[in-house]
């Protein structure tokens, strides 16, 4: 069976002079609902699509807190989320990292998690984080709902870049929030519609597509990942490897110039972003400085033959 066509209307009529369930495209749109309700079954709560994963996480803290709040966030995390906080401060916006590993700060109004971090790959200590008086949000991309239900885990928000792994052919940007409360999903919508940071019916026809081979693209993905971190800790030019276990998503560091592994790959797309069906790799220092190690790679890997992947990795690394 295939998808329902994506109805790309900014508006519908009025039904006997009332507006319907759908009416102006900026509040809500059936590809998105549709999309929504698919999401929302597999993490467990009220999902809403916004114009990027940034979007979203931009939402939450301008939608959720006030001037004066301060965000404790996991040191390590994508690096474009303590960014954002940043951007916020002179909104009143305030942010201190902690080791989610351990309890979140006393004095903080969120709580806001990553599982597995990108790119260090630490997982959250979700009963700490669960004690803690202030709401939890876990950003999930990484993990996926395959995965990882946080909901579950005592969390009361999950964060996704649909770009990654839901929508999984890297042609959509894409974010989406799961609440597990249908009051703070309401302050939410509301928000958006009034912010206007919402998602297009295309992106939202993409992400119930990418659905439709998420679990099988990520049990792979994982099979390839633990095997590749496998040959990885074996390897004598590599000093260290990180992984959480599951997932697609891994660093490394070498004993040497990770600018030259990155750039002798042919297979491995030397690229930025992560969840797709073709492998990347990339240093991230180049974006985020003193933050990671000089000779740290990320590597998220694909649908390739994991023999295929290890002889273009293996050859690049010398
Ligand atoms: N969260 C994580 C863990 C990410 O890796 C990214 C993007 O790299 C984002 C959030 C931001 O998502 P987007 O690029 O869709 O804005």
């Amino acid at each position: 069976m295939g998808l329902p066509p994506v109805d790309r209307s900014t508006l519908w009529p009025y039904q006997d002079g009332e507006p319907g369930e759908f009416y102006y495209q900026r509040y809500a749109h059936p590809t998105g609902v549709a999309a929504e309700r698919a999401l929302g079954e597999l993490d467990g709560g009220e999902a809403l699509l916004f114009s990027s994963g940034t979007g979203a996480a931009t939402s939450v803290v301008l939608g959720l807190l006030g001037p004066g709040d301060t965000i404790a966030v996991a040191e390590g995390c994508y690096y474009g989320t303590p960014t954002m906080f940043r951007t916020l401060e002179r909104w009143g916006l305030n942010h201190v990292e902690f080791d989610q590993t351990g309890p979140p700060p006393d004095n903080v109004q969120l709580v806001w998690l990553e599982a597995p971090s990108n790119p260090f790959l630490t997982m959250p200590d979700f009963e700490a984080a669960a004690a803690h008086p202030a709401p939890v949000l876990v950003d999930s991309t990484a993990a996926t709902p395959v995965n990882l239900r946080p909901l579950e885990h005592g969390a009361d928000l999950v964060l996704h870049s649909a770009t990654k792994y839901l929508g999984g052919h890297s042609d959509v940007l894409l974010g989406a929030v799961v609440c597990g409360d249908p009051a703070t999903a309401d302050r939410l919508r509301e928000f958006r519609s009034r912010t206007g940071i919402v998602a297009a019916p295309d992106p939202a026809y993409l992400l119930l597509r990418g659905l439709k081979t998420l679990e099988l693209r990520v049990r792979r993905q994982t099979e390839t990942a633990r095997e590749i971190v496998r040959r990885l800790q074996g390897h004598p030019t590599v000093e260290r490897v990180r992984y959480a276990g599951f997932g697609g998503l891994l660093s490394f560091d070498v004993d040497g110039d990770a600018r030259a592994v990155e750039t002798s790959t042919q297979l491995i797309r030397n690229a930025t972003s992560l969840g797709g069906v073709e492998s990347t790799m990339e240093s991230r220092h180049r974006w985020e400085g003193d933050r990671v190690p000089e000779n740290l790679l990320r590597l998220s890997v694909g649908l390739e033959d994991v023999d295929e992947l290890w002889d273009d990795l293996n050859q690049a690394l010398g």
